[in-house]
């Protein structure tokens, strides 16, 4: 009866629906929204503490579902159906978000919220018990990964409650995990550009085992990437570009490709088992290399003068400006990568 396909696990748990309600501190002048009501039972909850909730529903069986639930009621007027899939449907304005979330969309909901105009006060949202982890992993942890330092780089993301999986119907193959994730404000958020902020962490986590050093001076495709990236910032700057050729490339282990095996996480983010991730781009990047060298052959490549000077960037931003050469990203926390990000643009080299 229910489609797992899309999510489909019901809760069925009361105790549970009530705990996650609760846990929103809902005031009675609140619109919430809920992503994904099936069948209603965390909306009639909602219903009960707050002015309006909005709920978005992809099915349309289970849409009739919950709007029947209500019909005929005085919360009728003060619920609103909208069908349609989440991320895709433009939000009208609401203080609250609570889901008990069809976990094939998490990652995309997460930043859909946070890159609102307004995003909710609070978000109370049931994810698998994995990505609830790296959502709120620090530094060091195991599952420590560019999610992480992405979700924490907007707003503040705490773990409230384990969720087993025999609390649904049918029962999802993973435990499950209920966070609050409420958004930094204000100066609390650090003023920098989403699209270099990302653009960097990519690199950074292609191997978050690796030493920087490693990631940014011992792989071709990153070398490759930033010179041209520079490249594009001279034309912009007017700062001349030194094409003389003062030799062959040197040979290196090139493992910049990253895992075969990766693990979706609802299409924003691609991580492997090890918490490493390859972002499409830098397949792209490698496959384009190869293409203009000839294949898999020994052929080098022909060492300019500019691309000695985007290593001799890289060292020194690594080396002296942040003295991160020797750490690892998995170890790096939010104030080393905004160091990080800082000294890369004050010598020409952008991510975005
Ligand atoms: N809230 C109910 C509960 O807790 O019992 C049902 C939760 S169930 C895990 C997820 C619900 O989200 C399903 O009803 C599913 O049809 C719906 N859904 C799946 N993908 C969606 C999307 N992209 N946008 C909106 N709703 C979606």
């Amino acid at each position: 009866k229910f489609n797992t396909n899309v999510g489909q696990h019901i809760l069925k748990n009361p105790g549970v629906a009530e705990a996650i309600v609760q846990k929103a501190n809902l005031k009675p002048s609140d619109v919430v929204l809920e992503v994904g009501p099936g069948t209603g039972n965390l909306t009639i909850r909602i219903l009960e503490k707050a002015k309006k909730v909005i709920a978005v529903e992809l099915d349309p069986r289970m849409a009739a579902e919950v709007t029947k639930r209500v019909q005929g009621k005085p919360e009728q007027k003060r619920l609103e159906v909208l069908l349609g899939d989440v991320i895709k449907t433009e939000l009208p304005p609401f203080d609250v978000c609570i889901s008990n979330t069809p976990y094939q969309i998490s990652s995309p909901l997460v930043f859909k919220l946070l890159a609102l105009p307004n995003p909710p006060r609070t978000s109370i949202l049931m994810f698998q018990r994995e990505f609830a982890l790296r959502l709120t992993a620090r530094p060091g942890d195991a599952l420590y990964c560019r999610l992480s330092v992405n979700a924490q780089f907007w707003a503040k993301i705490t773990h409230i409650m384990k969720v087993g999986k025999n609390n649904f119907k049918p029962p999802p193959q993973v435990e499950s995990s209920v966070v609050r994730i409420e958004p930094k404000m204000g100066t609390e958020r650090p003023g920098v550009s989403w699209d270099e902020w990302d653009g960097m962490l990519r690199i950074c986590f292609v191997r978050k085992n690796r030493t920087m050093r490693a990631s940014w001076l011992g792989t071709k495709e990153v070398l490759a990437m930033v010179e041209r990236n520079y490249r594009v910032w001279c034309a912009m700057n007017n700062v001349a570009v030194d094409d003389t050729i003062v030799g062959e490339e040197d040979d290196m282990d090139v493992d910049g490709g990253g895992p075969a095996e990766e693990e979706e996480w609802g299409g924003i983010m691609d991580v492997d088992e090890d918490g490493d991730e390859t972002p499409a781009f830098f397949k792209e990047e490698a496959e384009r290399i190869e293409k203009e060298h000839g294949g898999k052959t020994k052929s080098k490549k022909k060492k300019t003068r500019v691309a000695e000077l985007v290593r001799e960037k890289i060292r020194k931003v690594l080396e002296d400006k942040t003295e991160l050469a020797d750490k690892r990203a998995g170890k790096c926390d939010e104030n080393d990568f905004l160091k990080l990000l800082y000294a890369f643009n004050e010598e020409g080299i952008h991510f975005a």
